[in-house]
């Protein structure tokens, strides 16, 4: 199924809602989880349309259990912690006409995970087959049924639905809604339809699991998880080749910054270089700790795109307010100023921060000017977001890309925690649940491309602003 696109998302208040999420379907569809709540009540299904060859096979066989179902129970039964819950005589007359159906032996492997139910188990034991290889299937099908828009989930699903076609309310004006419940059994895989039909069925599922409760899902993972082994899976990227061109590039960006001693000292000048050696310092620190696929190359990523887009920014202002630079070192000093003065003035306790020196952060911030001439601002130097900053100075797409990205890092935002510090469990039958990488093993994609392109971009300032080439 083809993912929705943002221009489908709708702006509501400071949110940008996909359009699953919006009224009337958004309050009762995120309310429940394919794979954690509902996946396990359908792995009978899934073994039932595991055992055929395809889908038309399927839904032939499936037509002849709905009919017998719909007919059988009055209330749904579509789900397997009902099926078990059935008087017994109700019981082994439904598991009579499924091995009718499919097969004496189609729902053994479930034994494992069904309480103990001993109608199940004296329906469908096959002895030839042993608990591991139940286990093995049953993982299997989990697998298979994952990804709820995958076509063996959504054959489930469907399945699902029509069980209790009868016994909820679905809106019967909705003709494609009508059309999808007909015709999903009869469509290939392939039919540009499908998508649409799949979407149409979804809004219709999910309803009755609102006030459900997931005993049964719950125990069926727990089973699952105390009978299978963990797999953490470490991700392994591409080895990168560039890195003595990086070398190049900062060896030449130090050339250029060594040539700025020609140049008369100035605001500008001191900006600029003092900007630019410190990116090619946290540079060479990537380079000499061989930092490249880190979290900190990540940090150091985001920092070079924001001092690249400051200086940008400061020469394009630099026409009409030929203070700016001025500005610029003044709120880095007041930034300094504000935390000495408070641990001078007994504001705030020092004790236990041991990485800086008052007295350091005193004396560089009284360098150009006494602290008493020194305004504090709670703006930016430019009076600008960080955002508008970007989209100034035309780098919209290294905001958007590279700004964005390395800010959910800097930011300690679950996206990169996720990615960097956990590992997936490889086991579905685990639910695919995160596992912490406390050996380090997982490294991120190597930056030293990034690295290149952004010195690149340095090295045309250097050369359009201060001269030097
Ligand atoms: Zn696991």
């Amino acid at each position: 199924m083809k993912n929705s696109t943002i221009k489908q998302h709708k702006q509501i208040g400071k949110e940008l809602v996909p359009p699953f999420m919006q009224e009337p379907l958004g309050s009762v569809m995120h309310l429940c989880s394919w794979s954690k709540e509902r996946l396990p009540e359908y792995v009978w299904i899934g073994l039932l349309r595991n055992s055929c060859n395809n889908k038309k096979d399927f839904f032939e066989k499936f037509y002849y259990l709905k009919e017998y179902m719909l007919k059988s129970f009055e209330e749904p039964t579509d789900k397997f912690s009902t099926i078990l819950k059935l008087k017994k005589e109700d019981k082994i007359s439904l598991f009579e006409k499924i091995k009718e159906i499919f097969g004496y032996k189609v729902l053994d492997p479930i034994i494992i995970v069904s309480n103990f139910d001993k109608d199940l188990r004296d329906s469908f034991l096959d002895k030839s087959n042993t608990n591991n290889m139940r286990i093995s299937t049953i993982v299997d099908i989990i697998e298979k049924m994952y990804d709820r828009c995958c076509d063996f989930a959504m054959d489930i699903r469907y399945s699902a639905l029509i069980l209790k076609i009868n016994k909820i309310y679905f809106p019967s004006n909705d003709m494609i809604l009508k059309d999808a419940i007909q015709k999903y059994p009869l469509l290939e895989n392939d039919n540009p339809l499908i998508d649409m039909y799949k979407i149409s069925l979804s809004s219709l599922e999910g309803m009755d699991f609102i006030d459900s409760d997931y005993a049964y899902s719950k125990y069926f993972y727990e089973e699952m998880y105390l009978m299978t082994d963990c797999n953490p899976k470490v991700i392994v990227y591409p080895e990168n080749d560039n890195m003595d061109l990086l070398i190049a590039k900062i060896n030449e960006l130090k050339k250029l910054i060594l040539k700025t001693d020609e140049i008369k000292s100035d605001d500008k000048r001191d900006v600029i270089v003092g900007n630019i050696t410190y990116i090619y310092k946290i540079v060479k620190e990537i380079i000499d700790n061989n930092l490249y696929d880190s979290i900190i190359s990540r940090y150091v990523l985001r920092t070079i795109t924001e001092v690249i887009v400051n200086i940008k920014f400061l020469c394009s202002r630099e026409k009409d307010n030929p203070d700016i630079w001025e500005a610029f070192k003044d709120y880095g000093n007041s930034k300094y100023k504000m935390i000495y003065k408070r641990i001078e003035e007994g504001t705030t306790l020092s004790d236990n921060c041991k990485h800086f020196d008052e007295i350091m952060l005193k004396l560089l911030a009284n360098e150009t000017k006494s602290e008493e001439f020194l305004k504090v601002s709670f703006k930016d130097f430019a009076d600008k977001n960080v955002r508008q900053k970007f989209m100034l100075v035309d780098e919209k797409d290294l905001y958007d890309t590279y700004y964005d990205y390395d800010t959910c890092f800097t930011h300690g935002y679950w996206g990169a925690i996720r990615e960097s510090a956990l590992l997936t469990c490889d086991n579905p039958a685990h639910n695919y649940h995160s596992v912490a990488d406390i050996e380090c093993n997982q490294q991120l994609i190597n930056c030293c491309d990034d690295l290149i392109f952004l010195i690149d971009k340095i090295i045309v300032i250097m050369n359009s602003e201060l001269g030097v080439n």
